[in-house]
């Protein structure tokens, strides 16, 4: 298969992880094929020396189309994965990490957004303006993953996001994109902007309308 995203994700992930975002066996990282299917990571398996084998592809219905192992689970957030690629055709990645700066962040607001700093960093995820006003979505955790993922869907359905990036409270963060490359991006890009956040709170100087 030529078009196959696995090795880029395998490489996404060793990245992730030696950045602290992919802790353990924490985060998933999917792409999709251009029959719709996608390959997800596999549960339970640490995301510093995943393999080409440790994803499963999946159809759009959820139906598990191939794997490797037998006994192999698709990831437990694979719902909010299916939900990201039903609401955005375009998007063929969807990456999602747990940093402790993401982490942190949540607890700053009580909302279901994030009002993020008018930095330039923010061209990155798409956002050309002069001294943009822009939020990231914000949804609670469940344990219940499919319960976040009909959240994400409802509310996107209602009031599509200004930026290709969600934050799960007290979880991490789930970006999505046209490439394994920009999601890849992305990633590093919203992390960058939720370290500012943090940084900017330590030396005193408040976001608008987050502090
Ligand atoms: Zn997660």
């Amino acid at each position: 298969m030529n078009d196959d995203p696995r090795p880029g994700l395998v490489a996404a992930a060793r990245c992730f992880y030696r950045q602290g975002w992919m802790v353990g066996t924490a985060g998933n990282l999917s792409a999709r094929l251009s029959d719709g299917s996608f390959w997800i990571t596999v549960s339970g398996k640490a995301k510093g020396e995943l393999q080409p084998t440790d994803f499963i592809r999946i159809a759009p219905d959820g139906t598990v189309l191939e794997q490797y192992e037998p006994s192999a689970r698709p990831s437990a957030e694979t719902s909010i994965h299916q939900a990201i690629y039903s609401l955005f055709p375009e998007a063929k990645a969807c990456y999602h990490v747990h940093s402790i700066e993401a982490n942190l962040v949540s607890r700053f607001v009580k909302q279901d957004f994030l009002p993020l700093p008018p930095i330039e960093m923010l061209k990155g995820l798409g956002v050309w303006e002069e001294n943009p006003n822009v939020a990231m979505p914000v949804f609670d955790n469940h344990l219940h993953v499919p319960r976040i993922a009909a959240e994400i869907c409802d509310r996107f359905q209602k009031l599509p996001p200004s930026i290709p990036a969600l934050l799960i409270r007290d979880h991490g963060i789930t970006v999505w994109a046209s490439s394994t490359a920009a999601a890849r991006n992305y990633v590093e890009l919203v992390e960058y902007i939720l370290r500012y956040i943090l940084e900017a709170r330590k030396v005193g100087i408040g976001i608008p309308a987050v502090y």
